[in-house]
């Protein structure tokens, strides 16, 4: 029997603790904010921007919520297990990782250099790697929950998983790998009850894509990509994160959900092309 929805006096992810990675901004940080607001305990992970991650967790404590700020870089295993570590030691436990952070470092191919290459590739995919591995093993460590997943991940991914983009192959090449690799986890551990997912953002405006929104002819360009007629924000992105990873989604892994408006359904050919 599927587990019966919750109540909804209940918060959808009472009970839960999370670790969000690069939550000191964008969509990490409302991510973690709304996982907050939904009941779960929440590691706010950072690698810059201490003050805005301290400042956020003061924000969940005084809303009566549960939070650390931890200082991380994804792409170092060491420096990854010990997040996942003091995750479990600050509230007891881990069972269910959003993994976001990432990077750009764009130029045309010609012009890409290797250490541009491997930048992005360290942190947008051996980071989330890392993450899902060190996750997975945490998961194991701890509690079944008789009839529901016994953890879950939520991958960050992009529209760029599926869209070309010319100018960033290194970012496109890393989002494509988010994808197989986050479908061959959820196969792969399917069985444990671990649930492994992912959100696919289309234009969202956080600092990392300034240049696409910081001008009204930028946006307007930006705009024409977009059939729903408007830029995403970073609570779009939230929600969606925060149903996958409750129990409302216990049925649903190996899944990307795209949170575009439209973006990836080919916005040229509306009105047949
Ligand atoms: P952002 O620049 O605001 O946030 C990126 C976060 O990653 C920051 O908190 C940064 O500190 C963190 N980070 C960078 N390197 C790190 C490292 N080595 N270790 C730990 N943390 C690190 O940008 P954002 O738009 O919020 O991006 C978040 C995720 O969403 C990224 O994976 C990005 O590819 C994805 N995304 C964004 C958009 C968009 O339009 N903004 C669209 C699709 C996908």
């Amino acid at each position: 029997m599927p587990p019966a929805s919750p109540a909804p006096d209940r918060p959808l992810l009472a009970g839960r603790h999370a670790l969000v990675t690069g939550a000191s901004s964008g969509i990490g940080m409302a991510v973690a904010r709304d996982l907050a607001g939904a009941g779960a305990a929440v590691a706010v992970n950072y690698r810059s921007g201490q003050e805005a991650a301290e400042a956020l967790v003061e924000e969940i404590r005084a809303a009566g919520g549960r939070a650390v700020a931890l200082r991380g870089d994804v792409s170092s295993e060491d420096e990854v297990a010990a997040l996942v570590r003091s995750t479990e030691e600050a509230f007891g436990g881990i069972d269910l990782l959003v993994a976001n952070s990432g990077i750009q470092k764009d130029a045309p191919i010609g012009e890409m250099s290797l250490q541009d290459w491997q930048a992005v590739v360290s942190v947008n995919l051996t980071g989330q790697f890392l993450c899902c591995r060190e996750a997975i093993r945490a998961f194991r460590r701890g509690p079944e929950r008789p009839g529901r997943a016994r953890g879950a991940i939520v991958c960050m991914s992009s529209v760029h998983e599926l869209i070309p983009w010319a100018g960033r192959v290194n970012y496109a090449a890393t989002k494509g790998g988010i994808r197989m690799m986050m479908q061959t986890l959820a196969q792969e551990v399917a069985a444990e009850r671990i649930r492994v997912n992912a959100v696919a953002p289309g234009a969202i405006r956080t600092p990392i894509n300034e240049e696409a929104w910081g001008t009204e002819e930028a946006l307007r360009k930006l705009l024409r990509l977009i059939p729903y007629g408007r830029i995403g924000e970073p609570e779009d992105v939230a929600r969606a994160v925060t149903w996958l990873a409750s129990d409302e989604a216990d049925y649903v892994t190996g899944t990307t959900l795209f949170v575009d408006g439209g973006m990836s359904l080919y916005p040229e050919f509306v009105g047949n092309g």
